[in-house]
């Protein structure tokens, strides 16, 4: 299946126009949209020290009314042969469109890649960036390279290292703070409070160590750097981050900058309808880093959704977004087979008309 990708970061404009120019190099048609204003993309770099602009035009523009699937399909109804729809300052769709995008990707069979910022100018919230990021396969920075050489990648970072259920967070968490413990650093383990298990970061594997400190919904943790700092903590792992608030997502944004010390969160991206949680909306939207853990959906293909099934195996499209797992209530599945059983009522009605 084709797959939705979400790219951030700098030169958006230029490895969109690059892209472009690659397919048609090899005569395969891309369609181009700028949600922002319809108008020709024009990137600011240059392509093979050319001093010309990199510019394209946009083929399909949107009203605020039309659909971007729809004109998708029906081009493809009419036996155009399209290899990928690239889309410029995703930020500015509204959800819908960008579902549009994700059902292109996994029912018309076209990769689609979505250049965007996380979030609007001043950090405001873009419901369609965040829709975007809940759906897309991947999400990648365009500048890592770059950014070798830059200040900011000397200094600690927040990292979000996301996954569907069974993607072996907690362990891969405490693998990590035994390496750090190896190496010789001072590893601070935080985790939010759950009934089941107060205290203990346990992976369904059988490894588990006790939590430094147990987050519940009114903990301040920027009062804790002060403390981290003079107690030599190196390095931070955060177990089920996405329970955390967007304040504590923030505060733990803060101890990085203030007390540079790397904090690396391990958590859902979504939950069984496909919505972000509050911390891992807000992790989405600022980590330094992003990194997707892979685990694989029944049918082979990768998962990154969670569906949850009742006792009869019916799998469930609403209902509150935290219900505590007794084990096996919850599958890891790929977009495909999320849409068939969960989204299915979403469909684009011109796709439902035709099928
Ligand atoms: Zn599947």
């Amino acid at each position: 299946m084709a797959k939705l990708y979400y790219k951030y970061g700098n030169g958006k404009s230029a490895d969109l126009c690059e892209t472009a120019y690659n397919y048609e190099e090899n005569n395969m048609k891309v369609v181009i949209i700028n949600a922002y204003n319809n108008e020709d993309i024009i990137s600011k770099y240059t392509l093979n020290n050319n001093y010309h602009p990199l510019t394209r035009k946009v083929d399909i523009k949107l009203t605020g009314n039309n659909s971007i699937f729809d004109e998708i399909y029906l081009r493809i109804l009419k036996k155009e042969k399209i290899s990928c729809v690239l889309v410029d300052n995703s930020q500015y769709l509204s959800e819908r469109n960008a579902e549009d995008l994700f059902f292109i990707a996994n029912l018309l069979n076209i990769p689609v890649i979505a250049y965007g910022d996380r979030t609007l100018k001043g950090g405001i919230y873009s419901p369609g960036a965040m829709r975007l990021m809940e759906l897309s396969n991947t999400i990648e920075k365009i500048d890592e390279e770059y950014l070798k050489y830059n200040r900011r990648t000397k200094g600690a970072k927040l990292e979000f290292h996301y996954g569907a259920m069974n993607s072996s967070k907690t362990a891969k968490l405490l693998y990590k703070a035994d390496e750090l413990d190896k190496a010789g650093l001072n590893v601070f383990l935080m985790k939010p409070f759950s009934d089941r298990d107060p205290s203990m970061i346990s992976s369904r594997i059988g490894m588990q160590a006790k939590a430094d400190l147990v987050i519940d919904n009114n903990t301040k943790l920027y009062g804790e750097g002060e403390y981290l700092l003079r107690n030599h903590i190196n390095y931070i792992l955060v177990d089920e981050a996405q329970f955390l608030t967007e304040r504590q997502i923030d505060e733990l944004k803060q101890i990085v900058r203030d007390y540079d010390i790397p904090v690396r969160c391990y958590g859902l991206k979504v939950d069984f309808l496909s919505n972000h949680f509050t911390g891992s909306g807000r992790l989405l939207e600022t980590a330094d880093s992003l990194v997707k853990l892979r685990t694989v959906c029944p049918c082979g293909e990768g998962a990154i959704f969670n569906a949850r099934i009742n006792s009869n195996g019916e799998y469930q499209k609403s209902g509150s977004q935290v219900v505590i797992d007794n084990g096996g209530n919850y599958i890891s599945i790929c977009p495909k087979c999320f849409i068939e059983n969960v989204m299915d009522e979403k469909l684009p009605k011109v796709y439902r008309k035709v099928r």
